[in-house]
């Protein structure tokens, strides 16, 4: 089973946007672009929100089947492992196959040693096709790679085992994440990860590494662009490289897991794969949640008064909300509204401080990163919250469908 080139995650918490998220995606594919959508869950996700994995299977053939999409489309098992990854066999078509947690485990001398020699050809002075400064290979660096993912390579492994045995080899998408670390992999070390992968059989087609800089939750990117720049180019040269030296699936591409709108290095993404005739797996989430509290502020009535609710819920329990996802916010406190002042917004104040707008004068990214991390106060809240959106659907999925499609899309694949 093949991912398109153009690959776009969109993750639905509720699962009630599957038809506007893929509306996005059809309006940019008329434009003779051929992007598949990509349905993520991941296992948090669904504990929070009390939704099976088989419901995003559902939500993903209806929306294809009411809107008569004729492309690929995959249902994503995003950061699983080997504990959580059973119930999502049956209707995952994809998988990502976190293990980051895994990076730093030790492994038997036997097998680093066995990694090493595997490596000889590299040793001394490496060029890698399309990098100007050569690498120095030492034993010593292959024994350093091989102490930090050695184990977490032989875990995708096993999970891969796994599902080759439960699926089928062939049936199913393999993507290998260790995106969510402190420490970003360097395109040396990225190259070397896939050899391991390749030595032990895992058919990567997907890879997604920690990037230089912060991947804040629904805010724009925040690090050093030129870094940034620099370490993807190096990084898609490097999966080029492996594809024919190591015989990695010639499909292989990068995963971004963006953590939603890192708007301003889309342009440098799509200038790189441009360059090198690349496809790319872009992965976001919860920037729909968002969209989806921004379609109850501007429907006005019971809408507005809900997203009122969900801030008061949020900011009254920032500390619990932000505590799972503090290595990947920054919330400055002193810069969010208070309640009673949020309680007195028009739905047009509340969402343009909300909608990920840059220039506009009320856009608030602490406000934002709040309410992005606060989905949780939205599921407590049951049919309440999911029959709103279902009053309102007409103005919510405009605004799922806008946003996928205006300010992603369109940057990504200069539309
Ligand atoms: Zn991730």
């Amino acid at each position: 089973m093949r991912l398109g080139k153009y690959s776009i995650g969109v993750g639905d918490r509720f699962a009630h946007q599957g038809e506007a998220q893929l509306r996005a995606i059809m309006k940019a594919n008329q434009t003779g672009l051929d992007i598949s959508p990509v349905w993520n869950k991941s296992n948090r996700e669904h504990i929070y929100v009390h939704t099976h994995p088989a419901d995003v299977r559902k939500e993903a053939d209806a929306a294809v089947a009411a809107l008569g999409f004729t492309g690929k489309y995959f249902v994503d098992a995003d950061h699983i492992n080997l504990t959580t990854v059973a119930p999502f066999v049956e209707t995952a078509d994809f998988f990502t196959l976190d293990v980051a947690s895994f990076i730093g485990k030790p492994s038997a001398s036997a097998d680093v040693k066995a990694f090493v020699e595997s490596c000889s050809k590299y040793k001394g002075e490496f060029t890698l096709p399309g990098i100007n400064t050569p690498f120095h290979i030492t034993n010593a660096l292959l024994e350093e790679i091989a102490s930090k993912f050695l184990a977490a390579t032989q875990q995708a492994s096993e999970i891969y085992q796994f599902l080759k045995t439960s699926k089928g080899e062939g049936n199913f998408v393999t993507e290998v994440s260790m995106d969510e670390v402190e420490t970003p992999q360097t395109p040396l070390e990225l190259l070397f990860i896939l050899k391991m992968l390749a030595n032990k059989s895992v058919p990567v087609q997907t890879i997604a590494p920690k990037f230089t800089g912060r991947f804040n939750k629904g805010v724009d990117y925040r690090g050093d662009i030129n870094q940034f720049a620099k370490e993807f180019e190096e990084d898609v040269l490097v999966l080029d490289f492996a594809v024919k030296e190591f015989g990695l699936p010639t499909e292989i591409k990068l995963s971004v897991h963006s953590g939603s709108d890192k708007f301003s290095i889309y342009p440098i993404m799509a200038d790189v794969i441009k360059k090198y005739d690349k496809g790319l797996h872009l992965k976001t989430a919860g920037t729909t949640w968002l969209e989806e509290v921004i379609g109850l502020a501007v429907a006005g009535g019971e809408g507005l008064d809900l997203a009122k609710k969900i801030y008061a819920n949020s900011y009254n329990r920032k500390d619990e909300l932000c505590a799972p996802y503090a290595d990947v916010i920054d919330i400055d406190v002193l810069q969010l509204p208070s309640v009673e002042e949020v309680n007195n917004w028009s739905s047009q104040k509340y969402a343009d401080t909300l909608r990920h707008i840059q220039g506009n004068k009320d856009y608030n990214s602490n406000f934002r990163q709040l309410i992005h991390v606060a989905y949780k106060v939205a599921a407590e809240m049951g049919d309440t919250y999911t029959g709103l959106l279902e009053k309102y659907a007409d103005v919510v999925g405009s605004c799922v469908e806008e946003n996928i499609y205006e300010r992603h899309l369109k940057r990504l694949f200069n539309l």
